[in-house]
């Protein structure tokens, strides 16, 4: 990947290189970072003394879902599943579910880990799914949120951080499957002509 050597936001700690395509970050490393850490604070009080099933939606949770984890000073297991609603900008609003959990969710502690929560039809899709299979508790942490753009209603437990109506990549985020491994959150430069 083509990387110029300039530093992302105002940050000293900040040590990624732009990348290219990325006309603005709106969420640098060390915020991130900082945010997972209360998230984690927050998360492993609530579920004090239970075990948690995290349950990352792929592909998009993968970065939040690791640093997140680490944050966690709790028994917990990790499963995944893979939904599809999305191609290029656009959700298609039909959501299909690509791979299943491996393990039963009955009686379990969920915590469903998204990476962004839009229309919301997704998660409404999958929270109805999941309820049908009888968890002993089923909540979202998802990382970043846009409130403004709602069509079905979705509450989260945990956001890490509400965002304005705009398409952002990095952290996980991808347009086309491009950009997920940038360590901040940025928004792309529109397409040349
Ligand atoms: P929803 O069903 O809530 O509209 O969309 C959820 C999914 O759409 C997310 O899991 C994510 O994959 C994708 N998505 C929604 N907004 C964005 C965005 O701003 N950037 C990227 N990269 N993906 C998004």
């Amino acid at each position: 990947m083509r990387r110029v050597s300039r530093p992302v936001g105002d940050n000293k700690n900040q040590t990624a290189a732009l990348h290219p395509d990325i006309a603005r970050v709106l969420l640098t490393e060390e915020q991130i970072r900082e945010r997972i850490r209360e998230l984690g604070h927050a998360i492993t009080r609530d579920y004090a003394g239970r075990r948690l099933t995290l349950v990352g939606i792929l592909k998009g949770s993968v970065m939040f879902l690791s640093d997140l984890m680490r944050e966690l000073d709790l028994d917990c297991t990790v499963d995944f599943m893979c939904l599809s609603s999305y191609s290029g900008k656009e959700s298609t609003g039909v959501v299909r579910v690509m791979l299943d959990l491996r393990e039963s969710a009955e009686g379990r502690d969920i915590l469903v880990i998204e990476d962004i929560i839009d229309t919301g039809l997704t998660l409404s899709y999958l929270m109805q799914n999941l309820k049908t299979r009888n968890p002993r508790s089923l909540e979202i942490c998802a990382f970043l949120d846009k409130p403004d753009c709602r069509k079905v209603q979705v509450r989260a437990k945990y956001v890490g951080f509400p965002i304005p109506n705009e398409f952002v990549v990095g952290y996980g985020l991808d347009y086309n499957e491009q950009y997920r491994n940038l360590p901040y959150v940025g928004i792309l430069k529109p397409p040349r002509a």
